[in-house]
Protein backbone atom coordinates (compact mmCIF):
# COMPACT_ATOMS: atom_id res chain seq x y z
CA UNK A 1 0.00 0.00 0.00
CA UNK A 2 2.68 2.25 0.64
CA UNK A 3 3.30 2.48 -3.45
CA UNK A 4 0.01 4.42 -3.56
CA UNK A 5 0.57 8.14 -3.35
CA UNK A 6 -1.49 11.36 -3.82
CA UNK A 7 0.65 11.96 -7.26
CA UNK A 8 0.08 8.71 -8.92
CA UNK A 9 -3.70 9.03 -7.85
CA UNK A 10 -3.33 12.53 -9.79
CA UNK A 11 -1.18 11.23 -12.76
CA UNK A 12 -3.91 8.65 -13.16
CA UNK A 13 -6.63 11.42 -13.54
CA UNK A 14 -4.50 13.41 -15.92
CA UNK A 15 -5.71 10.87 -18.85
CA UNK A 16 -9.40 11.89 -18.43
CA UNK A 17 -9.78 14.61 -21.12
CA UNK A 18 -11.99 17.38 -20.41
CA UNK A 19 -13.48 19.65 -23.03
CA UNK A 20 -11.54 21.93 -24.78
CA UNK A 21 -8.54 19.75 -24.92
CA UNK A 22 -7.54 19.91 -21.01
CA UNK A 23 -7.54 17.05 -18.49
CA UNK A 24 -9.82 17.15 -15.36
CA UNK A 25 -6.99 17.78 -13.09
CA UNK A 26 -4.99 20.71 -15.29
CA UNK A 27 -8.42 22.13 -15.56
CA UNK A 28 -8.64 22.29 -11.83
CA UNK A 29 -11.65 20.23 -10.90
CA UNK A 30 -10.01 17.62 -9.03
CA UNK A 31 -9.79 18.43 -5.00
CA UNK A 32 -7.53 17.20 -2.24
CA UNK A 33 -7.04 13.41 -2.46
CA UNK A 34 -7.64 11.23 0.84
CA UNK A 35 -6.15 8.24 0.87
CA UNK A 36 -7.00 5.65 3.74
CA UNK A 37 -5.45 2.22 4.32
CA UNK A 38 -6.56 1.64 0.08
CA UNK A 39 -9.56 4.03 -0.10
CA UNK A 40 -9.19 6.96 -2.01
CA UNK A 41 -11.70 9.64 -1.77
CA UNK A 42 -11.54 12.80 -3.73
CA UNK A 43 -14.44 15.48 -4.82
CA UNK A 44 -14.81 16.87 -8.58
CA UNK A 45 -15.83 20.23 -8.15
CA UNK A 46 -18.10 22.18 -10.54
CA UNK A 47 -18.05 25.28 -9.44
CA UNK A 48 -20.44 27.53 -10.93
CA UNK A 49 -21.03 25.16 -13.60
CA UNK A 50 -23.46 22.92 -13.74
CA UNK A 51 -22.80 19.64 -11.33
CA UNK A 52 -24.74 17.35 -13.71
CA UNK A 53 -22.12 17.97 -16.23
CA UNK A 54 -19.66 16.74 -14.33
CA UNK A 55 -21.24 13.03 -13.84
CA UNK A 56 -19.58 11.14 -16.34
CA UNK A 57 -16.32 12.01 -15.52
CA UNK A 58 -17.19 11.38 -12.09
CA UNK A 59 -17.38 7.63 -13.44
CA UNK A 60 -14.19 7.61 -15.40
CA UNK A 61 -12.55 8.86 -12.49
CA UNK A 62 -13.83 5.71 -10.58
CA UNK A 63 -12.67 3.35 -12.91
CA UNK A 64 -9.24 5.28 -13.73
CA UNK A 65 -8.43 5.21 -10.05
CA UNK A 66 -10.30 1.78 -9.09
CA UNK A 67 -7.84 0.36 -11.96
CA UNK A 68 -4.50 1.23 -9.91
CA UNK A 69 -2.49 -0.93 -7.50
CA UNK A 70 -3.20 -1.27 -4.17
CA UNK A 71 -6.61 0.69 -4.47
CA UNK A 72 -9.90 -1.28 -2.80
CA UNK A 73 -12.49 1.54 -3.47
CA UNK A 74 -12.60 4.78 -4.88
CA UNK A 75 -15.11 7.13 -3.20
CA UNK A 76 -16.04 10.07 -5.82
CA UNK A 77 -18.07 12.82 -4.48
CA UNK A 78 -18.90 16.21 -6.73
CA UNK A 79 -19.32 19.40 -5.10
CA UNK A 80 -21.11 23.07 -7.03
CA UNK A 81 -21.57 25.76 -5.52
CA UNK A 82 -24.85 27.09 -4.41
CA UNK A 83 -27.13 27.72 -7.00
CA UNK A 84 -29.17 30.61 -6.14
CA UNK A 85 -32.41 28.93 -5.31
CA UNK A 86 -35.59 30.09 -7.64
CA UNK A 87 -37.90 29.91 -4.10
CA UNK A 88 -39.40 26.86 -4.75
CA UNK A 89 -37.30 24.96 -2.10
CA UNK A 90 -39.52 25.29 1.47
CA UNK A 91 -36.74 26.85 3.32
CA UNK A 92 -34.78 28.09 0.64
CA UNK A 93 -35.28 31.50 2.10
CA UNK A 94 -33.74 31.02 5.47
CA UNK A 95 -30.68 29.45 3.97
CA UNK A 96 -30.34 32.31 1.63
CA UNK A 97 -27.60 33.91 3.86
CA UNK A 98 -25.21 31.38 4.44
CA UNK A 99 -25.82 29.86 0.65
CA UNK A 100 -23.06 32.35 -0.87
CA UNK A 101 -20.31 30.80 0.15
CA UNK A 102 -20.74 27.08 1.17
CA UNK A 103 -20.13 24.23 -1.39
CA UNK A 104 -23.24 22.16 -1.77
CA UNK A 105 -22.66 18.42 -2.16
CA UNK A 106 -23.92 17.50 -5.50
CA UNK A 107 -23.72 13.73 -5.73
CA UNK A 108 -23.22 11.18 -2.84
CA UNK A 109 -21.38 9.15 -5.34
CA UNK A 110 -22.89 7.68 -8.36
CA UNK A 111 -22.40 4.54 -6.87
CA UNK A 112 -23.93 4.59 -4.33
CA UNK A 113 -27.63 5.97 -5.45
CA UNK A 114 -27.73 3.29 -7.50
CA UNK A 115 -26.68 5.95 -10.54
CA UNK A 116 -29.08 8.44 -8.96
CA UNK A 117 -27.88 12.37 -7.84
CA UNK A 118 -28.06 11.69 -4.08
CA UNK A 119 -28.03 14.95 -2.89
CA UNK A 120 -26.78 14.86 0.97
CA UNK A 121 -29.98 17.05 1.41
CA UNK A 122 -32.26 14.72 0.57
CA UNK A 123 -33.88 12.06 2.62
CA UNK A 124 -31.79 8.99 3.51
CA UNK A 125 -33.53 6.01 2.13
CA UNK A 126 -34.98 3.87 4.73
CA UNK A 127 -34.15 6.16 7.53
CA UNK A 128 -37.38 7.77 9.48
CA UNK A 129 -35.51 10.54 11.47
CA UNK A 130 -31.77 11.89 11.37
CA UNK A 131 -31.07 14.07 14.81
CA UNK A 132 -27.91 16.17 15.27
CA UNK A 133 -26.12 15.99 18.47
CA UNK A 134 -24.53 19.09 18.51
CA UNK A 135 -22.58 21.47 21.25
CA UNK A 136 -20.97 24.93 20.77
CA UNK A 137 -17.75 23.71 22.02
CA UNK A 138 -15.63 20.60 22.78
CA UNK A 139 -15.17 18.34 25.44
CA UNK A 140 -18.61 18.93 27.01
CA UNK A 141 -19.48 15.37 26.85
CA UNK A 142 -21.32 15.66 23.41
CA UNK A 143 -19.84 12.02 22.14
CA UNK A 144 -20.48 10.52 24.89
CA UNK A 145 -24.14 11.54 25.31
CA UNK A 146 -24.79 11.42 21.50
CA UNK A 147 -23.96 7.21 22.07
CA UNK A 148 -25.81 7.06 25.05
CA UNK A 149 -28.64 8.59 23.56
CA UNK A 150 -28.40 5.83 20.66
CA UNK A 151 -28.18 3.28 23.19
CA UNK A 152 -31.11 4.38 24.65
CA UNK A 153 -33.33 4.80 21.39
CA UNK A 154 -32.15 1.31 21.06
CA UNK A 155 -33.25 0.12 24.20
CA UNK A 156 -36.88 1.11 23.46
CA UNK A 157 -36.87 -1.32 20.39
CA UNK A 158 -35.97 1.11 17.94
CA UNK A 159 -33.39 0.43 14.93
CA UNK A 160 -30.33 3.23 15.75
CA UNK A 161 -27.25 3.97 14.16
CA UNK A 162 -24.78 6.46 14.78
CA UNK A 163 -22.20 8.46 12.32
CA UNK A 164 -19.64 10.26 14.11
CA UNK A 165 -19.22 13.58 11.86
CA UNK A 166 -16.11 14.85 13.87
CA UNK A 167 -13.66 13.99 11.12
CA UNK A 168 -11.42 15.70 12.91
CA UNK A 169 -11.03 14.10 16.12
CA UNK A 170 -13.38 10.93 15.89
CA UNK A 171 -14.37 9.31 19.08
CA UNK A 172 -16.44 6.22 18.04
CA UNK A 173 -13.44 4.18 17.87
CA UNK A 174 -13.43 4.67 21.49
CA UNK A 175 -16.58 5.03 22.86
CA UNK A 176 -17.50 1.52 21.04
CA UNK A 177 -14.69 -0.11 21.26
CA UNK A 178 -14.42 -0.49 17.26
CA UNK A 179 -11.23 -0.33 15.06
CA UNK A 180 -11.68 -2.76 12.48
CA UNK A 181 -11.94 -1.13 8.88
CA UNK A 182 -15.92 -1.38 7.17
CA UNK A 183 -15.84 -4.08 4.43
CA UNK A 184 -17.43 -2.70 1.22
CA UNK A 185 -20.23 -4.21 -0.65
CA UNK A 186 -20.68 -5.20 -4.22
CA UNK A 187 -22.19 -2.23 -4.91
CA UNK A 188 -19.59 0.00 -3.19
CA UNK A 189 -21.98 0.61 0.00
CA UNK A 190 -19.97 0.48 2.45
CA UNK A 191 -21.28 -1.69 5.37
CA UNK A 192 -21.89 -0.39 8.78
CA UNK A 193 -19.81 -1.35 11.56
CA UNK A 194 -22.16 -2.48 14.58
CA UNK A 195 -21.77 -2.27 18.42
CA UNK A 196 -24.83 -2.99 20.80
CA UNK A 197 -27.22 -3.17 18.26
CA UNK A 198 -26.55 -0.22 17.21
CA UNK A 199 -25.41 0.80 13.26
CA UNK A 200 -22.07 3.10 13.20
CA UNK A 201 -19.41 4.93 11.21
CA UNK A 202 -16.87 7.04 12.19
CA UNK A 203 -14.10 8.53 9.87
CA UNK A 204 -11.99 7.15 12.55
CA UNK A 205 -12.21 3.46 11.47
CA UNK A 206 -11.10 4.57 7.91
CA UNK A 207 -7.77 6.57 8.73
CA UNK A 208 -5.25 4.54 11.20
CA UNK A 209 -5.25 6.43 14.66
CA UNK A 210 -2.49 9.01 14.68
CA UNK A 211 -2.27 9.28 10.74
CA UNK A 212 -2.51 13.02 9.88
CA UNK A 213 -5.27 13.87 7.32
CA UNK A 214 -5.17 17.66 6.16
CA UNK A 215 -9.01 18.10 5.56
CA UNK A 216 -10.40 21.40 3.65
CA UNK A 217 -13.88 22.22 3.56
CA UNK A 218 -15.34 20.28 0.60
CA UNK A 219 -12.81 17.19 1.45
CA UNK A 220 -14.87 16.80 4.84
CA UNK A 221 -18.05 17.47 2.83
CA UNK A 222 -17.51 14.88 0.38
CA UNK A 223 -16.38 12.39 2.95
CA UNK A 224 -19.62 13.24 4.56
CA UNK A 225 -21.65 12.60 2.00
CA UNK A 226 -20.59 9.46 1.64
CA UNK A 227 -20.96 8.57 5.01
CA UNK A 228 -24.16 9.43 4.61
CA UNK A 229 -25.35 8.01 1.71
CA UNK A 230 -23.34 5.10 0.56
CA UNK A 231 -23.44 3.57 3.90
CA UNK A 232 -26.05 0.23 4.81
CA UNK A 233 -27.89 2.46 7.51
CA UNK A 234 -31.22 1.49 5.72
CA UNK A 235 -33.80 0.18 7.56
CA UNK A 236 -33.14 2.76 10.72
CA UNK A 237 -35.94 4.75 12.43
CA UNK A 238 -33.16 7.15 13.97
CA UNK A 239 -30.03 8.02 12.60
CA UNK A 240 -27.95 9.91 15.32
CA UNK A 241 -25.29 12.28 14.07
CA UNK A 242 -22.93 13.07 16.58
CA UNK A 243 -21.70 16.56 15.42
CA UNK A 244 -18.26 18.59 15.29
CA UNK A 245 -17.87 20.37 18.20
CA UNK A 246 -18.86 24.26 17.75
CA UNK A 247 -20.65 26.44 14.79
CA UNK A 248 -18.22 26.90 12.18
CA UNK A 249 -19.04 26.42 8.62
CA UNK A 250 -18.55 22.87 8.27
CA UNK A 251 -21.12 22.62 11.28
CA UNK A 252 -23.38 24.95 9.31
CA UNK A 253 -23.14 22.87 5.84
CA UNK A 254 -23.70 19.87 7.41
CA UNK A 255 -26.83 21.79 9.13
CA UNK A 256 -28.07 22.36 5.96
CA UNK A 257 -27.52 19.61 4.01
CA UNK A 258 -28.84 16.50 5.86
CA UNK A 259 -31.99 15.98 6.34
CA UNK A 260 -32.62 16.55 10.33
CA UNK A 261 -35.52 16.30 11.87
CA UNK A 262 -33.91 18.08 14.79
CA UNK A 263 -31.06 18.70 16.85
CA UNK A 264 -30.42 18.21 20.65
CA UNK A 265 -27.51 20.82 21.88
CA UNK A 266 -25.91 19.61 24.84
CA UNK A 267 -23.98 21.94 27.53
CA UNK A 268 -22.79 22.03 30.89
CA UNK A 269 -23.98 23.87 33.52
CA UNK A 270 -21.66 26.63 33.56
CA UNK A 271 -22.47 29.88 32.58
CA UNK A 272 -19.60 30.02 29.41
CA UNK A 273 -20.45 26.95 27.92
CA UNK A 274 -24.14 28.03 27.75
CA UNK A 275 -22.76 30.91 25.91
CA UNK A 276 -21.87 28.58 23.15
CA UNK A 277 -24.69 26.89 23.64
CA UNK A 278 -26.94 29.54 22.64
CA UNK A 279 -24.51 29.73 19.25
CA UNK A 280 -25.39 26.03 18.37
CA UNK A 281 -29.07 26.74 18.78
CA UNK A 282 -28.70 30.07 16.71
CA UNK A 283 -26.73 28.04 13.85
CA UNK A 284 -29.72 25.21 13.75
CA UNK A 285 -32.53 28.26 14.08
CA UNK A 286 -30.62 29.74 11.18
CA UNK A 287 -31.06 27.00 8.59
CA UNK A 288 -34.92 26.22 10.49
CA UNK A 289 -33.88 23.33 12.13
CA UNK A 290 -36.44 22.50 15.18
CA UNK A 291 -34.60 22.00 18.44
CA UNK A 292 -35.53 19.06 20.05
CA UNK A 293 -34.32 20.47 23.34
CA UNK A 294 -31.18 21.04 25.50
CA UNK A 295 -29.17 18.39 27.74
CA UNK A 296 -26.95 19.08 30.60
CA UNK A 297 -23.98 17.19 31.23
CA UNK A 298 -21.96 16.54 34.12
CA UNK A 299 -24.75 18.73 35.66
CA UNK A 300 -24.07 17.64 39.42
CA UNK A 301 -22.05 15.10 41.13
CA UNK A 302 -23.30 11.91 42.64
CA UNK A 303 -21.15 10.64 45.20
CA UNK A 304 -20.10 6.93 44.33
CA UNK A 305 -19.61 5.77 47.85
CA UNK A 306 -22.70 7.72 49.73
CA UNK A 307 -25.01 8.33 46.45
CA UNK A 308 -25.49 12.28 48.04
CA UNK A 309 -25.76 15.08 45.34
CA UNK A 310 -23.61 17.91 44.79
CA UNK A 311 -24.72 20.94 42.53
CA UNK A 312 -20.72 21.63 42.04
CA UNK A 313 -21.00 23.75 38.86
CA UNK A 314 -24.29 25.02 40.45
CA UNK A 315 -26.56 23.26 38.22
CA UNK A 316 -29.66 24.31 36.30
CA UNK A 317 -28.36 26.97 33.68
CA UNK A 318 -29.33 24.79 30.70
CA UNK A 319 -33.01 24.52 31.90
CA UNK A 320 -33.25 28.15 32.55
CA UNK A 321 -32.13 28.82 29.10
CA UNK A 322 -34.04 26.61 27.30
CA UNK A 323 -36.83 27.84 28.91
CA UNK A 324 -35.94 31.54 27.64
CA UNK A 325 -35.71 30.04 24.58
CA UNK A 326 -38.63 28.19 24.17
CA UNK A 327 -37.01 24.86 23.80
CA UNK A 328 -37.66 21.54 25.69
CA UNK A 329 -35.38 20.66 28.49
CA UNK A 330 -34.72 17.52 27.97
CA UNK A 331 -32.71 16.58 30.91
CA UNK A 332 -29.80 15.96 33.52
CA UNK A 333 -26.53 13.73 33.16
CA UNK A 334 -24.51 13.60 36.72
CA UNK A 335 -20.96 13.88 36.26
CA UNK A 336 -20.17 10.74 37.23
CA UNK A 337 -16.98 8.50 37.17
CA UNK A 338 -18.90 5.23 35.55
CA UNK A 339 -19.34 7.12 32.71
CA UNK A 340 -15.74 8.41 31.93
CA UNK A 341 -14.99 4.97 32.61
CA UNK A 342 -16.93 2.87 30.41
CA UNK A 343 -17.25 5.68 27.35
CA UNK A 344 -12.88 4.92 27.64
CA UNK A 345 -13.66 1.40 27.80
CA UNK A 346 -16.34 1.24 24.68
CA UNK A 347 -18.76 -0.29 26.60
CA UNK A 348 -21.48 2.88 27.28
CA UNK A 349 -23.50 2.83 30.12
CA UNK A 350 -26.51 2.65 28.88
CA UNK A 351 -25.39 -0.52 27.33
CA UNK A 352 -23.38 -1.96 29.70
CA UNK A 353 -25.28 -0.96 33.21
CA UNK A 354 -29.06 0.04 32.35
CA UNK A 355 -30.16 -0.02 35.60
CA UNK A 356 -27.52 2.42 37.01
CA UNK A 357 -29.33 6.46 37.79
CA UNK A 358 -26.56 7.24 35.29
CA UNK A 359 -28.72 5.18 32.34
CA UNK A 360 -31.71 6.04 33.92
CA UNK A 361 -30.95 9.72 33.44
CA UNK A 362 -29.88 9.18 29.64
CA UNK A 363 -32.68 6.74 29.04
CA UNK A 364 -35.25 9.19 29.89
CA UNK A 365 -34.22 11.95 27.52
CA UNK A 366 -33.91 9.45 24.71
CA UNK A 367 -37.59 8.77 25.61
CA UNK A 368 -38.42 12.13 25.25
CA UNK A 369 -36.15 12.88 22.22
CA UNK A 370 -38.19 9.87 20.61
CA UNK A 371 -41.57 10.82 21.80
CA UNK A 372 -40.75 14.27 20.01
CA UNK A 373 -39.48 12.93 16.87
CA UNK A 374 -42.92 10.28 16.52
CA UNK A 375 -45.31 13.09 16.96
CA UNK A 376 -43.65 14.66 14.03
CA UNK A 377 -44.82 12.08 11.92
CA UNK A 378 -42.93 10.78 8.58
CA UNK A 379 -43.17 13.89 6.77
CA UNK A 380 -42.57 17.00 8.24
CA UNK A 381 -39.11 16.89 8.07
CA UNK A 382 -37.30 19.60 7.22
CA UNK A 383 -35.79 19.64 3.73
CA UNK A 384 -32.53 20.34 3.60
CA UNK A 385 -32.00 22.69 0.94
CA UNK A 386 -31.14 21.04 -2.48
CA UNK A 387 -28.03 21.60 -4.60
CA UNK A 388 -30.71 23.36 -7.56
CA UNK A 389 -29.60 21.49 -10.79
CA UNK A 390 -31.31 23.17 -14.10
P1 LIG B 1 -17.05 16.12 23.50
O1 LIG B 1 -17.65 15.18 22.49
O2 LIG B 1 -18.00 17.22 23.88
O3 LIG B 1 -15.71 16.63 23.14
P2 LIG B 1 -16.66 13.76 25.16
O4 LIG B 1 -17.97 13.05 25.06
O5 LIG B 1 -15.52 13.22 24.39
O6 LIG B 1 -16.85 15.31 24.87
O7 LIG B 1 -16.32 13.85 26.72
C1 LIG B 1 -15.14 14.46 27.19
C2 LIG B 1 -14.66 13.68 28.40
O8 LIG B 1 -15.59 13.82 29.48
C3 LIG B 1 -14.53 12.18 28.16
O9 LIG B 1 -13.41 11.70 28.86
C4 LIG B 1 -15.81 11.60 28.76
O10 LIG B 1 -15.63 10.28 29.21
C5 LIG B 1 -16.05 12.56 29.92
N1 LIG B 1 -17.48 12.71 30.26
C6 LIG B 1 -18.48 13.10 29.45
N2 LIG B 1 -19.64 13.16 30.14
C7 LIG B 1 -19.36 12.80 31.40
C8 LIG B 1 -20.13 12.67 32.61
N3 LIG B 1 -21.43 12.95 32.63
N4 LIG B 1 -19.48 12.24 33.73
C9 LIG B 1 -18.15 11.99 33.72
N5 LIG B 1 -17.37 12.10 32.65
C10 LIG B 1 -17.96 12.51 31.50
Amino acid sequence: MAGLTKEKILDALKSIEFEGGDNIVDRGLVSEVVIANGKVYFALDAGNEDPQKLEPYCRKAEDVVGALDDVSSVGVTITAERQKSNGSQANGHANGQANGESKSQAGGGPQGGGGQQAAAGQAIPGVRHVIAVASGKGGVGKSTTSVNIAMGLKAQGLNVGILDADVYGPSMPRLLGLNEEPQTGPNNEIIALEAYGVKVMSMGFMVAEGTPVVWRGPMVMSALGQMINQVTWAPLDVLVIDMPPGTGDVQLTIAQQTPLSGAVIVSTPQDLALIDARKGINMFAQVNIPILGLVENMSYFLCPSCGERSDIFGHGGAKEEALKIGADFLGQIPLHMDIRETSDAGRPIVASNPESAEAQAYLEIAAKIWASLDSQGEDTRVAAPKIVIE
